[in-house]
């Protein structure tokens, strides 16, 4: 996810325990502001893009998938966060089980997996709120001690909290951006820590040995890494975030940040790691070949079907190429208003079973007005009832060790 994360790491004071609410007022205002002139035509050519939301004139089909076919593991979602800011002492709750479990069963959704589950005393409370209570139903995955990196025990230190998280009863590690484009070497000042930096050794061979699935978030769209102009197929997106480019500064490249992520699943053959966000889903034709290299390496589809769904003979190609190690995950936040094709609920379910069980064309990939990620609309690539099955529920059960 992308504007969480950065509010994660270095803004978080602004989201204290009533944030999600400041944020929902904030988007609501945003909404009115933007909201055109109803009826009244503009002058000629004064139209402003962001007031321009075409209807498509298509008569094409409406399939209504209210429930997955089959029953569902969302394996990205952001039930809850820490503050990072200071001392670690709360967890931060985005929803109560009450509120999302009725909304799971009505989609089919079996479990839920909450990757932002921090460290330390967070991740107690964070398991004991979510998973103690419906062992069944929410499972907590682990992130790293971040800022104890300059710490000269950290290597071993962080390895032995992988083990104590996983007595605790976390069930993956879960790496943010943070790693990569976020993580210095002061932890918020001086040089970029390498995502394959080897103070982490430890922590990778740690997740092995005690079977906990890596959730590892690298880069981001292509398009964060281009400059925020007319070309920019995000434009709007940038325009309105720009916090969310990567373009000059000392950032790194995509393509040096993915080749960095390799060379970690490469040196750690005996850990499983999940690539996020399909890794780099413009371009599936580089994920194939990370693939293909890489047994240990599976991916995950969260709020990434706006790529997927407008290259949908791609897309059902690779589902089919590789239907062991694709897992359904949607990236929801409850109340994550600022970015729509995240809010949790169950328009946003049904959007994705839509892309993924029907043949239908040109939808809406997130519950929008307009695309908010870019001008685009997509296309179902009805996959088959067997690849339906390992990409809902089977993939992930298998990483996570729970019962089909
Ligand atoms: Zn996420």
């Amino acid at each position: 996810m992308r504007g969480w994360n950065r509010r994660d790491w270095l803004a978080s004071l602004m989201l204290a325990a009533t944030g999600q609410v400041v944020v929902a007022n904030a988007w609501q205002e945003r909404t009115k502001k933007r909201a055109p002139n109803k009826g009244q035509a503009p002058s000629k050519g004064k139209l402003a893009l962001e007031d321009y939301e075409p209807k498509s004139m298509l008569h094409v089909t409406e399939t209504k998938v209210p429930r997955a076919r089959f029953p569902a593991i969302d394996f990205h979602t952001h039930l809850s966060w820490s503050s990072r800011r200071g001392r670690v002492t709360e967890a931060h709750n985005n929803a109560t089980p009450e509120e999302v479990l009725p909304v799971m069963d009505r989609k089919n959704v079996r479990m839920m997996v909450n990757l932002t589950g921090g460290y330390g005393n967070v991740l107690e409370q964070t398991i004991n709120y979510w998973q103690k209570p419906h062992p069944d139903r929410f499972v907590v995955f682990t992130e790293p001690w971040f800022e104890k990196i300059r710490d000269p025990g950290y290597p071993q230190f962080q390895a032995d909290q992988i083990g104590r998280a996983r007595e605790l009863g976390a069930r993956g590690l879960k790496l943010l951006k943070t790693l990569g484009l976020y993580l210095r070497e002061q932890v918020t000042s001086g040089p970029l820590v390498k995502i394959d930096d080897r103070r982490f050794e430890p922590m990778w061979d740690a997740a092995g040995a005690h079977r906990m699935p890596v959730a590892i978030h690298t880069s981001d769209p292509e398009a964060f890494f281009l400059p925020t102009d007319r070309f920019n197929e995000r434009y709007e997106e940038l325009n309105a975030h720009p916090d969310w480019s990567f373009h000059g500064k000392d950032f790194p490249s995509d393509r040096e940040l993915q080749e960095a992520r390799n060379r970690v699943i490469a040196r750690h053959p005996r850990t499983q790691f999940v690539v996020l966000h399909v890794g780099d889903s413009e371009n599936l034709a580089y994920v194939s070949e990370l693939l293909d290299r890489y047994p240990n390496m599976h991916t995950e589809i969260g709020a990434r079907i706006g790529e997927l769904g407008r290259q949908p003979r791609a897309s059902r190609k690779f589902f089919e190429k590789y239907q062991d190690r694709i897992m359904f995950g949607t990236d929801a936040v409850p109340r994550g208003f600022d970015t729509p094709q995240q809010i949790f609920g169950e328009q946003l379910y049904e959007i994705y079973y839509r892309f993924l069980e029907t043949e239908d064309e040109y939808f809406d990939y997130a519950p929008a007005a307009k695309p908010p990620q870019g001008r685009w609309r997509i296309y179902g690539i009805g996959l088959p009832e067997t690849i339906l099955r390992k990409v809902y529920y089977e993939n992930a059960a298998r990483l996570l060790g729970v019962g089909n």
